[in-house]
Order: C-alpha cells, then structure tokens, then sequence
C-alpha cells in the first residue's frame, strides 16, 4: 500500500465539485482550498446552497444543473468529484425524477469531461446499493438486496446505475475512474428539515420535542463525521485503486441508543415517539472496511461523541439565530 500524499496531488491542480453547495461538497471544496488546489463548484442548489460556501471566498461557483450539457469549466482539471444527488430520503422522495436524473445523464455528463480532460472522476456512491442487506458488515463484493420500484429506488437505482456507467466508462474507454461507497454521513451543515436522523433528533432535542424513532429503533446505522469521509474520498482521489471503496465507520449503533446518546449530549429530556417503520427502510447496516484500510490507509478518526458535539454547537447556533 501507498498511503497517498494530499498535498502533492492536490496543490496547484484545478478540481471539479458537481454538488459543492451541498453539505459533505461544501466540506470537501474547503479542504481542497487548504490544499492548495483550484476549485470550481457546479451546483443547481436544489438542496444545497452557497452559503454553505461563504468561508470558502476563493472557490469558484457556477449555478447549473448536471443534466444539461455543462457550461464552460476548467479545460484540464486533475479531478472531478460528483456529489450531485439529493442525498436524504425526505429529500430524494420530494425530488424522485431529479433524482434519478442526476445520478444518469448528470453522471454521464460528468464522466464525459473527466474522460476528455483525463482527470480523476470520483463518484459519491452510497451504502444504499447494498439496499437492505442480508450480509453483514457490507463488503464491496455484496451486490446488494435492492426492492427496483420500492420508494427509495429513486436514489437506489440511480447510485447503482451511476456505478454502472462509471464501470462501462472504464471499461469502454479506459476513464479514470474511483468509487466511494458512502456510508451514513454526519456534520455541521447538515440541513435542519432534511429529515435525516442526526438533524431531526438534535433539532428535536434542542427544542424540549419527544425524538421521533421509526419502527422499534433496533434498526442500526454507523455514522460517519463529515472530515474523516473527506479524508476518505481525497484520499480515494489520489489514489490508483479501482473498483468501489466502502467509506464509513464500524463504530454501529442502533436507532434508540442513538437517541439516548442525543439526548445525553444535549442535556434534553425529550420522550421517545415511536413513529412507523418507512417502507423497504433498511434494518442494519455497517460497512466492511477492510479494503479502505488496507488500500488507502484510512480509518475513520474523529469519535461519535465528539463528532455530535460539534454538530450540536452547529444546530444550537443556526436555531438561535
Ligand atoms: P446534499 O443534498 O447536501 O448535497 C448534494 C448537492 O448536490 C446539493 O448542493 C444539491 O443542490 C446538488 N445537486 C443535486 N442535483 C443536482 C444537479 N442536477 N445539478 C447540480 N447540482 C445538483 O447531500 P450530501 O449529504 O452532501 O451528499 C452529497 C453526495 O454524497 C450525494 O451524491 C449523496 O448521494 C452522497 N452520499 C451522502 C451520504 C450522507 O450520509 N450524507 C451517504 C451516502 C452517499
Ligand atoms: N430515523 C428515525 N427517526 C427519524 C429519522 C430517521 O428513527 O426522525 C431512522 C430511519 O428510519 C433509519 C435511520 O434512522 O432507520 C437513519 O435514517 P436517515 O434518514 O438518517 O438515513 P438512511 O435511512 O438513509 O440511512
């Protein structure tokens, strides 16, 4: 393994970010400016914003919408990242066509300028090709237990799909392409009604509200914060390796001890709420992270304890103003 130097293959290259407005994008294009590199954010901010880039005054945005023929953009960028996807369920049930059209024609278009540039193209994949799994902790050999017409295979099929098009554009014509299989993603900038877990239980929380768990709440995620994943795709960037990444935490938690631990962390009192269990909603979910670690040197650092502290102190300001 070859643990890859940021620096050397960042700094003074110009770096795409399609969804760079948005909240793991907007993470991402400022560790790129401390790097050193040159970024341009293409974002229609249908569920992002620019703002979300105002500590970044040197990033270049350009509002425009993937799936129609891409404005002009630096001729030879050493990489793109497409981040360009409604990402939580509340939002990609709102945005179900834009969905599935960004992970398509907008991937496609994106594919297309890394190939011609001969950039780097990383792809923001998803734990949700696995579906629902019966395999458990998920390797990327998994391929998945997907329901095609379910109400989340708007974002399902589109990210599976996505994959698709970045193996036939490798295949096909040699595109240099990497695959970050992302897991539960967590951190300041998420947005406060994007119905996500970490949002809805700290705002919830924050607000003396009963925290509103679906189903039983022994359904588990892993969550991931927002630096270490950065870490994570630049690395994955830099690298040579082929075939997808898992990229997330092994640190699994169900959905109940979450919301003690919210609740803990905030000082709340809040009751549970038990709500209905969504549709095809899958029941546990950790990654298998042995080919991150081996391949790319990378372990998630940041503690959850520590990462909810800081994306607390993010919720209790946005609501204070
Ligand atoms: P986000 O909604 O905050 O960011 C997505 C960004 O893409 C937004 O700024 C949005 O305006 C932009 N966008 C959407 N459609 C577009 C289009 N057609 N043209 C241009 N811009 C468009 O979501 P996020 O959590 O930051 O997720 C970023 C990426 O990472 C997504 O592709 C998502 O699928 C993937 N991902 C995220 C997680 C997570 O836990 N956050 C987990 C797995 C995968
Ligand atoms: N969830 C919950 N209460 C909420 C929001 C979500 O119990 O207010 C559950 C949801 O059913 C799922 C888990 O938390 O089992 C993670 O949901 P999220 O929408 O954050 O991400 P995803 O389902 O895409 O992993």
């Amino acid at each position: 393994m070859t643990v890859p130097n940021l620096a050397d293959f960042y700094r003074g290259g110009a770096v795409v970010i399609a969804g760079g407005a948005g909240f793991i994008g907007s993470h991402l294009a400022e560790r790129l400016m401390a790097l050193g590199a040159g970024v341009t954010v293409i974002d229609n901010e249908l569920t992002g914003s620019r703002k979300n880039l105002a500590g970044s005054p040197a990033v270049t945005f350009i509002r425009a919408d993937v799936t129609e023929p891409l404005p002009p953009l630096p001729p030879k960028p050493a990489a793109v990242f497409n981040l360009a996807s409604a990402a939580s369920p509340v939002h990609y049930t709102k945005y179900a066509i834009e969905t599935l059209r960004a992970g398509s024609k907008g991937t496609e278009n994106l594919l297309d300028l890394a190939e011609k540039s001969g950039a780097v193209f990383v792809q923001a994949s998803t734990s949700e090709v696995y579906g629902d799994p019966d395999i458990h902790p998920q390797p990327e050999t998994y391929w998945g237990r997907v329901n095609p017409v379910g109400p989340r295979s708007m974002y399902d099929e589109a990210k599976r799909y996505g994959e698709a098009l970045c193996a036939a554009y490798e295949r096909s014509r040699g595109a240099n392409v990497r695959i970050a299989r992302i897991f539960n993603t967590y951190g300041p900038r998420m947005q406060l009604d994007d119905g996500r877990v970490v949002p809805n239980f700290i705002a919830q929380a924050l607000r003396g509200q009963p925290l509103t768990v679906y189903g039983d709440g022994k359904q588990t995620r892993s969550f991931c914060y927002v630096s270490d994943l950065v870490d994570g795709l630049l690395r994955l960037g830099a690298s040579d390796v082929r075939g997808p990444v898992n990229l997330g935490t092994g640190d699994e938690r169900t959905i109940l001890d979450f919301a003690g631990l919210i609740r803990k962390l905030t000082g709340a009192q809040s009751e549970i709420a038990f709500r209905p269990l969504p549709t095809d909603d899958p029941l546990q979910r950790k990654p298998d992270n042995t080919r991150a670690r081996q391949l790319l040197g990378w372990e998630p650092v940041v503690p959850l304890e520590d990462g909810l502290k800081e994306t607390i102190r993010y919720f209790q300001k946005v609501m204070g103003a």
